[in-house]
């Protein structure tokens, strides 16, 4: 991913891509204290936008605020650096990703007197889990790493260091044939993917856990939430276990790298039909009419680049 051409926002300027770099005493690469955004672009009807752009960002903001980073840039500054990479390396759709990390004036666990950098970058990324796994589902495993607790690391910030839990997580369940982790949080309530929220549906219901099992808040969750109303589905926040989901009719993670992936199966028990359920299938669709600009009602959530 690093040598080839095309530009990074850096700290307030578009570089060139391989002269991206820091230093390797930087603070958040020793000790972990970053936090960062995934981010889509989409080729939509009408031309390039950034779907739910001001949210991302927000929560990028809100990562700094946790974590006691000042960002030294504005919202404005945030957004606009955002659409600046996607035009500059001339993409059409792209996943766009920003990050804020700790600078190597000094080392030691206490970053005061440090800088806060920002970078973003951007790049072509097709389906996260497969295209394959769109339209069929996917095979989950329950991960025997637990999800973080809320209060050991803060799991409403996407800090860097919480991925070592989804990296972990994700390699045993890959390593195992499985194609995702599932966590549960530290009481073994059903908590989320590695890097994805879940949802199951019953009876026509759709559930998700509510965040005190620690998940991160995600957009397109709430983009879900959204959706269901459309729809008029039944949404409801909730503790899930893992024979919940066994005995589901439907289940799906979404994710903005993710969004919206049927799951046919989780510990070799197949959810429902073992397929993708026709639920997940009307909230898959309704997800990308509106990521493509085919739904006016959504118009607001995407930035024009
Ligand atoms: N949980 C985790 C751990 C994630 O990494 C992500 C991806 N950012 C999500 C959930 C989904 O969040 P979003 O829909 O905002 O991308």
């Amino acid at each position: 991913l690093h040598d080839r051409d095309g530009k990074i926002w850096m700290d307030g300027e578009l570089v060139d891509w391989r002269d991206a770099k820091i230093h390797v005493l930087t603070h958040t690469l020793h000790y972990g204290c970053g936090a960062f955004e995934g981010v889509r672009a989409y080729d939509t009807v009408n031309g390039t936008a950034i779907f739910r752009l001001q949210e991302h960002t927000q929560r990028l903001f809100n990562s700094g605020k946790i974590l006691r980073m000042k960002i030294p840039f504005s919202v404005e500054q945030v957004n606009e650096a955002q659409r600046a990479v996607v035009k500059a390396n001339g993409l059409k759709s792209a996943y766009i990703r920003p990050l804020i990390w700790i600078g190597s004036e000094k080392l030691g666990v206490s970053p005061k007197g440090n800088q806060v950098h920002l970078m973003v970058a951007a790049w072509s990324w097709g389906a996260y889990l497969g295209e394959e796994g769109m339209k069929r589902g996917i095979r989950v495993k329950t991960s025997s790493y637990t999800r973080h607790h809320v209060n050991i690391t803060m799991t409403q910030a996407k800090t860097v260091s919480n991925y070592t839990n989804s990296i972990l997580a994700n390699m045993e369940a890959t390593d195992d044939g499985y194609d995702e982790a599932l966590l549960l949080d530290a009481s073994g309530f059903v908590s989320e993917g590695a890097g994805e929220n879940l949802f199951v549906v019953k009876g026509g219901v759709v559930y998700t856990p509510d965040l005190s099992a620690g998940a991160l808040n995600g957009i397109t969750r709430n983009t879900i939430f959204a959706i269901c109303q459309d729809l008029g589905l039944k949404l409801v926040e909730k503790r899930i276990t893992r024979d919940e989901v066994y005995i589901a009719d439907e289940a799906f993670f979404t994710g903005t790298a993710a969004e919206v992936t049927p799951i046919r199966e989780l510990d070799r028990v197949e959810i429902g039909s073992g397929s993708r359920g026709p639920i997940t299938e009307k909230i898959q669709s309704a997800f990308f009419d509106i990521v493509n600009g085919r739904n006016a009602k959504y118009a607001e959530w995407l930035t024009a680049v």
